[in-house]
């Protein structure tokens, strides 16, 4: 008997598929306005929803994060109802948290075991109820001052990630930002999503640290960026530059009064953006940016019509599928396998002239090719055109001597290890999405502690407990047990 309990396979813990709903706005209230569209879990949800999670002993969620958030350990505190603790441990990886439980793509959820069976767990919600009801205000608290001063370029989510990860190490950091407010693009998603308050919230607890945040100012406009090594006497650079510019369609007709840059439309009333626009609007595009687009267009047409042209099929559309549902719920039309040729009008855009294109597969067994139609144009009338293709670096200040590598999404990156430029000292790194560029800059991050550490002789040291506790939190990247060093 005693033989066959040591022998007997434990049995798998039963998956819940079915999800605590996160509670939403009303579809016919949405596209009144900018208010929030999803809303905080009551607590008592929260705990129902934590505990859908089967503690897995190999914790595929926190694998799939680019920061290795340990999800698994603030879902078991909210199960539990600890909501200070798994504040804690939500905050001592990530200085993003509030935004993130908002815009996060929530890789995690897509490696959630429990979505083998069904919904998987709502890590990114749960992240959100432990802010919501534990100690969120917490304050970082540095390391012994290593005498050692960086420059961060760009105060995006890779120079926000950057500027935490060296000031808990105790370096003096500055971080050079063109614009006025904090937060790189995540100042371009539309406030029913997230909020200044919440970038606000997140740098709020930086302020134990020693970094400086210059704002206004475009570093690389007048000398290169490698000027902040040689001339200002900083010891290292981490360029964070992000994807900052438009990409244009080049198509005829881009000038034309009415045809917009999806950044500078999503920025909101400023010098690219029209306090108003018109009421039938076209967007271009079928990523993320597109989606903002639309719904926001939706929100400031006043009951307008919204059309999404994209030149595939919606299974091939890269944006987020959350997104997408958003926006068919709210009205958007969707017009796909259509191509834009030109846009027309006198002065103001008055319609875009579409070609439709069958899919081909390709011949490297990639994305599959489009061929236009022939004879299949069509006009699309409006009054609006938004155009949200892509963005790019702008590389003033960038030389050579640097040997960048454009990504294809647009961002720059060094090509050594731990994203080294060609300068000893200089590191660039971005990335496609809020978590992914933190993760890009926490690998920097590690690179340029090394070669900090060995202009003083030292040998490098892992991320200090955030908290100033006895502990050390870094989690190597590709881990599986234990979560604790
Ligand atoms: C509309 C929109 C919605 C998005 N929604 C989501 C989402 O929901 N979830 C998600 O995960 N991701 C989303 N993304 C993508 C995400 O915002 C980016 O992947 C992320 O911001 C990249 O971070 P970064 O720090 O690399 O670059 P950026 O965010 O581009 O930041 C770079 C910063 O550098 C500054 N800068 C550039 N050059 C200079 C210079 N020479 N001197 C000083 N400052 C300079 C720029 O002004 C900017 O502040 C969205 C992007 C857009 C455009
Ligand atoms: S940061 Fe994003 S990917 Fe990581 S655990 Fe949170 S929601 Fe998931
Ligand atoms: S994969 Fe899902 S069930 Fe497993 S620990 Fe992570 S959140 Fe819990």
């Amino acid at each position: 008997m005693a033989e066959n309990l040591a022998t007997a396979k434990p049995t798998p813990p039963k998956l819940n598929p079915v999800r605590v709903p996160i509670p939403e706005a009303p579809v016919e209230e949405r596209t009144e306005d900018f208010r929030e569209v999803l809303h905080s879990y009551s607590k008592e949800d929260a705990v129902l929803e934590a505990k859908r999670c089967v503690q897995c002993r190999r914790p595929w969620c926190v694998e799939a994060c680019p920061i290795s958030q340990d999800c698994r350990e603030y879902i078991r505190l909210v199960a539990d109802s600890e909501f200070d603790h798994a504040a804690r441990v939500t905050l001592q990886e990530n200085p993003l948290a509030t935004t993130l439980c908002k815009v996060c793509y929530h890789y995690c959820e897509d490696a959630c075991v429990v979505k083998r069976k069904g919904v998987p767990v709502a890590i990114r919600q749960l992240k959100r109820a432990a802010l919501d009801f534990g100690a969120s205000e917490l304050v970082y608290v540095p390391a012994k001052p290593k005498g050692q001063r960086v420059a961060i370029v760009g105060a995006g989510p890779a120079g926000l990630m950057a500027a935490w990860e060296l000031g808990v190490r105790g370096y003096s950091v500055t971080v050079y930002e063109q614009d006025p407010k904090l937060g790189g693009l995540l100042q371009t998603i539309p406030t029913y999503r997230m909020t200044d308050a919440d970038v606000d919230a997140d740098r709020a607890r930086f302020q134990g640290l020693d970094v400086t945040f210059v704002t206004n100012t475009k570093v690389g406009r007048d000398r290169p960026f490698v000027s902040l090594l040689t001339d200002d006497g900083y010891a290292a650079v981490f360029l964070a530059i992000g994807t900052s510019s438009h990409r244009s369609i080049g198509i005829p007709g881009e000038e034309l009064e009415g045809v917009l840059p999806a950044l500078g439309f999503l920025k909101g009333p400023g010098p690219d953006a029209p306090a108003s626009i018109g009421r039938e609007v076209v967007v271009i595009g079928g990523g993320d940016v597109a989606m903002d687009s639309v719904r926001s267009a939706l929100r400031r047409t006043g009951r307008g019509h919204v059309t999404l042209v994209y030149r595939r099929s919606r299974t091939e559309m890269p944006a987020d599928p959350e997104e997408i549902h958003g926006a068919e719920e709210e009205g958007v039309r969707f017009v796909f396998q259509r191509s834009p040729v030109r846009f027309v009008g006198v002065s103001h855009v008055e319609g875009v002239v579409v070609q439709s294109v069958e899919l081909a597969a390709s011949a490297d067994g990639g994305r599959r090719t489009f061929v236009p139609v022939a004879g299949s144009e069509e006009t699309l009338a409006c009054d609006t055109v938004i155009v949200a293709v892509g963005q790019k670096s702008d590389l003033t200040g960038a030389g050579p001597e640097l040997d960048l590598k454009v990504t294809p999404q647009g961002w720059v990156e060094g090509r050594g290890k731990g994203y080294a430029t060609a300068i000893p000292g200089i590191f660039a790194a971005g990335g496609r999405s809020v978590v992914y560029a933190m993760g890009a800059a926490m690998e920097a991050v590690e690179a340029i502690e090394t070669y900090l550490a060995g202009l003083r002789g030292e040998t490098s040291q892992p991320r200090p407990d955030p908290f100033g506790g006895p502990g050390q939190f870094r989690l190597p990247p590709g881990y599986t047990l234990p979560i604790r060093v």
